[in-house]
């Protein structure tokens, strides 16, 4: 007989901050800084913990340069070569802090994780992502990163429950990345039927990890700034972005003009685009978990970070939070059944 887990597990769009009496005058005397001293590589980090997604649409170098003026990261694609990013890090050796390289556990991903370690030595992070972190092919690959890498500061996933926080962390994995199902342009729920309410996800996996003393990643979901609040409301260390932070100047990507509209794409990294774009094609063995959408195009990222930021702020204002550490300690989610009155939904003016 299948065991159903009959505890609710909730999403974002099921909760809202319940406001709460404060001493905060304005937003602008909220700190969105964090510092955090990790488990396993003992490295320091302080900066805004808010991060864009290794998708090759938004984990772009063009994108750190932006990021790293706000004390924010970027999680770079595994698509640039070696000579890109020695490149890069010659003109911007101040974005190096800021970035991290990632890498899957496909033949020839650790080679080439090493080749870009020696070529850059100042980075400081490693991002090894699987859509499916429960393997114990995964586990080993961030046991071998971890012997090899020493001081280097490991972010590991995707996962979504204590348990496999746990394991991570103790097989060497700083930082753990945890999201199944909820992004933009996923499709695993559609295709698996696996996955795991995020906010949820996130307050449980939170507890794993910082028991541990290690730290989470929410990856996905995000749909607008109050659902970033929520994350870290809910816990989370750092605050994973793909689909928010698409469709910019900074976004990889060729524009295109329909209908007299300058349009981006944006898709899943494994999307059938992707997988045509890097590898030729689609396996037979597997199917596209990913979408591949047309969006507007929103301008310069700049405009976008202030909103988020902007929106964050505000919300320690409301719940009472003069520092973005502060704000788990002061958040009281309320279960709600609607959160946004939509009656003049589509709308797409925001400013
Ligand atoms: P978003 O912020 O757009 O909601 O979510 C971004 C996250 O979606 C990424 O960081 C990554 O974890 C996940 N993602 C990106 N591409 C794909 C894909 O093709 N399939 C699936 N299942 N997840 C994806």
């Amino acid at each position: 007989m299948p065991r159903i887990d009959n505890d609710i597990k909730l999403d974002f769009k099921d909760v809202l901050f319940r406001p709460k009496r404060s001493t905060i005058r304005s937003r602008a005397d909220v700190d969105l800084t964090r510092s955090y001293l990790f488990r396993n590589s003992h490295q320091e980090y302080t900066g805004i913990p808010i991060m864009a997604a290794n998708m090759d649409t938004v984990g772009t170098f063009e994108m750190a340069k932006v990021f790293a003026k706000h004390l924010m990261f970027v999680a770079i694609h595994k698509h640039y070569t070696v000579d890109e990013w020695k490149m890069f890090a010659t003109e911007n050796p101040q974005v190096v802090p800021y970035v991290a390289v990632s890498a899957g556990i496909a033949e020839g991903d650790m080679k080439k994780l090493a080749e870009i370690v020696e070529a850059v030595p100042d980075i400081k992070y490693l991002c090894l992502d699987v859509a499916n972190g429960y393997s114990e092919t995964f586990v080993q690959f961030v046991r071998d990163v971890r012997a090899k890498f020493k001081t280097h500061t490991i972010m590991a996933g995707n996962v979504v429950t204590g348990e496999m926080v746990e394991e991570l962390i103790l097989s060497g994995a700083d930082i753990i990345k945890v999201g199944i199902g909820p992004g933009s342009v996923c499709t695993t729920r559609r295709k698996t039927g696996v996955g795991y309410p995020q906010l949820s996800a996130v307050i449980e996996c939170a507890d794993a990890a910082h028991g541990l003393g290690g730290h989470i990643i929410s990856d996905g979901g995000c749909t607008c700034p109050g659902d970033v609040s929520k994350a870290f409301g809910a816990g989370a260390d750092f605050v994973m972005l793909g689909g928010m932070f698409a469709g910019h100047t900074e976004s990889g990507g060729e524009m295109i003009v329909k209908n007299g509209k300058k349009m981006k794409l944006f898709y899943g990294m494994s999307s059938a685009t992707a997988m045509k774009k890097h590898v030729g094609g689609v396996a037979e063995y597997r199917a596209s978990e990913g979408k591949t959408v047309e969006i507007e195009y929103r301008g310069d990222v700049e405009r976008t970070l202030q909103d988020i930021l902007g929106g964050i702020r505000s919300t320690c204002t409301y719940v009472g939070a003069s520092k973005l550490k502060e704000l788990g300690r002061r958040t009281t989610f309320i279960r709600v059944t609607q959160q946004l009155n939509e009656v003049f939904t589509p709308q797409t003016t925001e400013h």
